[in-house]
């Protein structure tokens, strides 16, 4: 290890953390079996098959789209799948697995030795390496019911296909911990790997954190399992370094076990003593194969692997954009596709326009009307249509979100926009005839700010524009009003 920095210390301990992520592949099947991967809010036991049931006799095959998928996760992880992998049984008892052990990859994984960079509040950035990522089954799900004496084994999850990615303890703070599990989520987002949604569990991180005294030496860690949102990886981060400290400064010991997270007590929890490698008996599957993958496949998922996140950053930069805003952006539009945000970048005045209304006006309907489709046309035509009017000073103040919350709702591409702000009465007063007969009315109805403006005391402009305003029923352009009222009051 490399010495901990003096910068981390909190206390007279140096924190280290370490983060397995397990990410669910968005196949269709399952890792080794026929049953579907797909349909999330099945009734428990529909999504099985003899495979991940466990049946006496039942052969796995391995799923080839699901190696796919963790070849491309591999260049979303700085590096390349290795050539050469195998599987192998790791095992241990429990009733959501039926087979007695789960098909896993140990010495011998898909992907070792990557980096990713991640990027902190403070604008500045590290890279934090990857010791290995492998694939591996889904195990079932048990369910304990309060007050029965029963429990539940629904097996719709057995044999979902997982990458499971293993950083180095090199994260020190939570603040570093909820930037890298930030950043793993984009690039599996953006590789198109998973689905990624946090709250289905598409994307689990379990945080290993240990406290030492010294800066060369790492303490005995716990690992605190299935934190499902970047809050609370940096909140049990946090919570167990607290924990730990207080242990040692009692002069009690951390003992090596596995946590639970509390998220309603916004605390761990301990749950079991954790098994050392040699505990789960791992030898090679025999049924399965070795993966062997040659230059021509890796050529092949090369040339079709999608603009990564970092690479997005720095076209986003090139259009003066906030580092904030791109983060949003890169956050929640991935949606917006390549084409969209290739449109963003082309033109830098619009790319902050565009931006804007993505991250203000976009972002928090779409949250709100989860149904909503809006396709990349839909967004292209929306966009550059409304942002025609603005420029044209066509549309009236409160006319830009109205108008683009209308087009969210619309089924086809807009190919009038004009049109539709027309209908809506956003379209502002043009007639300058009728704009300055409203500023006349104005101007006689208010002698005292029209005096005071004359006088030189420029705030009453605004006042008597706000009233220009009122009188068009928002239709008037502001600053066409202004120009009129200084022409008639002479300033
Ligand atoms: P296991 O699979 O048994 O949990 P690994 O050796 O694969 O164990 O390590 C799991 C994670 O724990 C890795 O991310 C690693 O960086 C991290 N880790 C290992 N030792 C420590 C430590 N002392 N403190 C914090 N994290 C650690
Ligand atoms: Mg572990």
């Amino acid at each position: 290890m490399t010495k901990v920095d003096e910068k981390y210390k909190v206390g007279q301990y140096y924190p280290t953390i370490g983060i397995e992520c397990h990410v669910q592949l968005k196949t269709k099947t399952k890792l080794f079996g026929t049953a579907s991967n797909e349909a999330r809010d099945a009734e428990p036991n529909t999504l099985v098959d003899q495979v991940c049931f466990g049946m006496p006799g039942a052969l796995p095959v391995l799923n080839a789209e699901a190696v796919r998928l963790a070849a491309k996760a591999a260049y979303a992880l700085g590096t390349k799948p290795q050539k050469f992998s195998k599987f192998d049984r790791k095992h241990y008892f429990y009733p959501d697995l039926p087979k007695g052990y789960q098909i896993s990859q140990y010495d011998q994984p898909i992907i070792l030795d990557g980096s990713i960079t991640i990027h902190l509040d403070d604008n500045s950035i590290k890279t934090i390496h990857i010791t290995r990522a492998h694939m591996e089954e889904d195990a079932g799900k048990s369910t304990h019911p309060s007050g029965a004496d029963y429990s539940l084994v629904d097996l719709n999850r057995a044999g979902t296909p997982l990458l499971e990615i293993v950083s180095e303890p090199e994260i020190h703070n939570s603040a570093e911990a909820k930037a890298y599990a930030k950043e793993l989520w984009l690039r599996m987002k953006y590789a198109g790997v998973s689905d990624v949604d946090l709250y289905h569990g598409n994307m689990r991180f379990d945080v290993n954190v240990s406290v030492s005294k010294d800066p060369n030496k790492f303490g005995t860690r716990s690992e605190t399992k299935n934190l499902n949102s970047f809050k609370s990886v940096e909140r049990a981060v946090d919570y167990e370094i607290k924990r730990q400290i207080e242990l040692l400064e009692k002069g009690q010991e951390v003992v090596q076990e596995t946590r639970g997270w509390l998220d309603d007590k916004q605390k761990t929890v301990s749950q079991r003593s954790k098994e050392d490698a040699h505990d789960y008996r791992y030898f090679p599957d025999p049924d399965i194969p070795p993966v062997v993958l040659d230059d021509e496949y890796l050529a092949e998922i090369e040339k079709d692997l999608p603009i990564m996140p970092d690479e997005w950053r720095e076209k986003l930069q090139g259009c003066e954009l906030d580092r904030q805003l791109i983060e949003t952006l890169l956050e929640f539009q991935v949606e917006a596709s390549t084409d969209f945000l290739s449109l963003l970048a082309a033109e830098k005045t619009t790319a902050k326009t565009y931006a804007n209304w993505i991250v203000n006006v976009e972002t928090p309907f779409m949250r709100e009307h989860t149904g909503l489709v809006f396709s990349s046309e839909s967004r292209q035509k929306a966009y550059v249509g409304v942002n025609k009017l603005v420029i044209e000073g066509k549309l009236s103040s409160n006319g830009v979100n109205s108008l683009l919350i209308k087009l969210f709702q619309m089924e086809v591409p807009c190919e009038d926009v004009e049109a539709v702000a027309e209908e809506l009465g956003l379209i502002q007063m043009n007639d300058s005839g009728v704009l300055e007969k409203i500023v006349e009315q104005v101007i006689a109805d208010n002698p005292k700010p029209a005096e005071d403006v004359k006088g030189g005391e420029m705030k009453a402009i605004g006042y008597l524009v706000g009233q220009v305003m009122k009188l068009s029923q928002g239709k008037a352009n502001p600053a066409e009003a202004q120009k009129i009222l200084r022409a008639k009051l002479g300033v």
